[in-house]
């Protein structure tokens, strides 16, 4: 079975508007800024699609733009700004951030108000998923999640095995599953004999950055495969799981692209109402 970010992000986006509807009857309108440095041409397109559907469901959005040369101090001073400010609900980050910042990615991250990060990205936000079911937590972890259960995909006792330890997928998504009673597994670039790992998974996530990574001898028959990565080769998309062989020995897959990336976008919407 095909697992269709369409399908899911359509299913997040109407409970989205349900909540925002009950926020708009109690007079609350969030309002979320989204933060560029700089111009990197895949960061735009990420967020014209994010705004895109702030858009349609009706979420107020400001673009807070810097130019690239901004300075550690002056951004993290304009967060500071941002995170006083009573008209905004919610600030979002664009990364990565330009070269020169990028180092201090986490330190910049900090002076984003814990209650109004809605990726969930500061310590405090990361700490809290630690200890809190319902906690804000970033949006790729999230909506997998979600995807999962609206296909009533039973994951309490089974084996599920995350290849890939970013802040951003890998680390939050392994807690996640762990608050389902999944047994987590996470593998890293250091992983001695990862296919051993990957071929027992009753659900495997890839979120590695490496096109056709995951082969069919590396998946078990019948299992869920979770594809994140998004790999740009002779233009075009590709994930990190040889899709068009995989396909074929598993239960369910995600399509890249049409798969996880919907479904992230879709989850932004959805945090900034979950932030109030
Ligand atoms: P990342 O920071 O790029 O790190 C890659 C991870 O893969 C690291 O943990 C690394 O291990 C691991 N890795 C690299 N080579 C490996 C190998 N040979 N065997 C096992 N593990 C290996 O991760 P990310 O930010 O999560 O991004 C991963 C991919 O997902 C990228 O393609 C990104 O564009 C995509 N992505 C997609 C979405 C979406 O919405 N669909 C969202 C976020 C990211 P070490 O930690 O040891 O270096």
């Amino acid at each position: 079975m095909l697992l269709e970010g369409k399908k899911y992000a359509e299913l997040i986006n109407n409970e989205t508007k349900e909540i925002l509807k009950d926020l708009n009857k109690h007079g609350i309108h969030p309002c979320l800024a989204v933060v560029v440095v700089g111009n990197n041409p895949a960061s735009a397109v990420y967020v014209r699609n994010k705004k895109k559907i702030l858009d349609e469901i009706g979420i107020s959005n400001i673009d807070v733009t810097f130019s690239e040369d901004i300075s550690k101090e002056d951004l993290e001073n304009k967060l500071d700004e941002l995170s006083k400010n009573k008209s905004i609900t919610a600030i979002l980050l664009q990364l990565p951030l330009p070269e020169h910042l990028k180092k201090d990615t986490n330190e910049i991250m900090s002076h984003i108000c814990s209650k109004k990060d809605v990726d969930g990205f500061t310590a405090e936000n990361i700490g809290n998923l630690d200890l809190y079911k319902n906690a804000i937590a970033p949006c790729t972890p999230t909506g997998i999640i979600k995807m999962l259960k609206y296909e009533n995909v039973e994951i309490d006792g089974k084996h599920v095995v995350i290849v890939g330890r970013s802040n951003i997928v890998g680390k939050p998504l392994a807690k996640l599953f762990l608050q389902e009673n999944a047994t987590v597994t996470i593998c890293h670039s250091h992983t001695k004999d990862l296919k051993k790992f990957t071929s027992d998974a009753d659900i495997l996530v890839v979120a590695v950055g490496k096109a056709k990574f995951i082969t069919p001898d590396m998946v078990k028959e019948d299992s869920i495969v979770i594809d994140v990565g998004i790999n740009r080769i002779d233009g075009k998309f590709i994930g990190d799981v040889d899709f068009e062989h995989v396909k074929e020995k598993v239960k369910m897959i995600t399509p890249v692209p049409g798969g996880v990336g919907k479904i992230t976008t879709a989850m932004l919407a959805f945090n900034v109402c979950k932030l109030i």
